[in-house]
């Protein structure tokens, strides 16, 4: 396989460092529904997995779910993404945590996305972070503030390398009356403390106050825990590689003097009508916002997997329905291939698993599945390598509704066309559709 590596900004042969793929996935923070965008990087990481796993290769998994620490701005200002949710809706971020968690989770399942071998809450991990900083400040790396304990990035010399980060120009663009009592810019709270009088539900008891850990640190605590690093793959969007990821490297640096990752992939952004996905915009829509405009969850997986991981997407109404009327083609392809087989020696199924080894180019892999011939197997590998319920949704009808189409067929090649259109409305009110082509009638379900 093939992959782009942030790390290198090249394309890299990929193999893993030992014989079970180590990959970790910076989650969701938990505070608020996602919106279509958060489910971008989780299709694109689904499919690298089940990539690898077509590729016969064992893959060891963890998702985090942010449930504290996470602040307004990726960096140490703001208010606690979790807190300002509680606050909004009259109940303990606990209790946001745990709803948004359920969200997430069911929404993954919609999604087809193969589950986690590990999923890790972050607060699940506090004695593990409170043990980091402890060997962060041995190490020599980080100085405290009243506000929390920091980070000195100016003794981390490759700080600024993983983001080709210009620190100086970092410098000179930062806030006039800039007033913290950081060091450098760059630095960041790896445990901030709670101020008296400061409402903070979320709290722990350490080096003899109240706090919490800074947003960076739940992942190079779960890394070093669930994984051990260096991990072979390491995912996120690319918002991340600045601020988060950049930080992830020197916690892990400081607090254990290993490398994070091997490889490192980042997913663009999404758009919507050629605008960012915001609030203030209206245009956050959730996958419920799709399902209600009679678009499934699949409907837009394939969306998604119409395009490059890399490339920004630009979501349209219009583009979510080719992708429909695209996934609709596949599955009547496949009805036609349970009625009158498809022969084929051709190995077309290797040609489409050839494009997605190729740094996980799944619109050309789908341009292949438009143009190809397929059998029922090609079929199967294709549902395994895309997750997008093509056979499943095509093929489980009962023994009657089969026997009905069977008898329409009969009807049909009898010319008894009342008896056949009889039997359509019956199929329909059943929520099966059928399509009479050249190749004789194929069906399949209506949604
Ligand atoms: P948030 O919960 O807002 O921090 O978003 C979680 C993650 O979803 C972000 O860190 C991004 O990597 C990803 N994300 C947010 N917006 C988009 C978007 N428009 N397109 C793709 N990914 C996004
Ligand atoms: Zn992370």
């Amino acid at each position: 396989m093939k992959l782009y590596n942030t790390l290198t900004r090249k394309v890299e042969n990929f193999k893993p460092a030992g014989d079970t793929v180590k990959i970790y996935t910076c989650g969701p923070t938990v505070y608020n529904f996602p919106h279509i965008g958060n489910y971008a990087a989780y299709a694109y990481w689904d499919l690298l997995v089940r990539c690898l796993k077509l590729n016969s290769y064992n893959v060891k998994r963890v998702l985090n779910l942010t449930d504290v620490g996470h602040l307004t701005s990726d960096a140490d200002d703001g208010e606690d993404k979790l807190e300002k949710g509680a606050r909004l809706e009259g109940k303990t971020p606990f209790e946001i945590a745990d709803f948004y968690a359920k969200v997430y989770l069911d929404n993954y399942k919609k999604m087809e996305f193969l589950p986690a071998d590990v999923i890790a809450r972050a607060t699940d991990y506090i004695p593990e972070d409170m043990e980091a900083v402890d060997l962060m400040t041995k190490n020599g790396y980080t100085y405290e503030t009243r506000d929390g304990v920091y980070f000195d990035t100016a003794k981390f010399p490759e700080y600024a390398d993983f983001a080709r980060l210009d620190l100086e120009g970092l410098k000179a663009g930062a806030r006039v009356g800039f007033s913290s009592e950081k060091r450098n810019v760059s630095d960041f709270a790896v445990w901030k403390f709670i101020q008296p009088g400061e409402n903070h539900a979320m709290r722990w008891d350490y080096l003899g106050r109240p706090g919490y850990p800074g947003w960076h640190l739940e992942c190079a605590t779960i890394i070093h825990k669930e994984l051990g690093e260096p991990i072979d793959i390491h995912t996120g969007g690319i918002d991340h590689i600045p601020i988060h990821h950049t930080n992830e490297i020197a916690e892990t640096y400081a607090a254990y003097g290993t490398k994070l990752a091997r490889f490192w992939l980042h997913c663009d952004f999404i758009t919507i009508d050629g605008q960012k996905i915001s609030k203030s915009l209206g245009n956050t829509y959730t996958l419920s916002d799709l399902e209600s405009r009679g678009f499934s969850p699949m409907d837009y997986k394939m969306w998604l997997l119409s395009g490059h991981y890399q490339g920004t997407r630009n979501f349209t109404f219009e583009s979510l329905e080719a992708a429909k009327n695209r996934r609709a083609n596949w599955r009547e392809r496949i009805a036609l291939c349970y009625q009158k087989p498809v022969e084929s020696d051709e190995g077309n199924f290797t040609r489409v698993l050839e494009a997605v080894n190729n740094n996980l180019n799944s619109a050309e892999a789908c341009a292949i599945i438009d143009n190809a011939k397929l059998t029922l197997n090609d079929w199967r590998q294709i549902d395994e390598l895309f997750g997008l319920r093509l056979i499943s949704d095509t093929h489980d009808v009962s023994d009657e509704v089969y026997n009905l189409i069977h008898e329409r067929d009969v009807a049909r090649a009898n010319k008894d066309f009342a008896r056949s259109d009889e039997i359509r409305n019956e199929l329909i009110k059943r929520g099966i559709a059928l399509n009479d082509t050249p190749n004789g009638a194929v069906w399949y379900y209506a949604n």
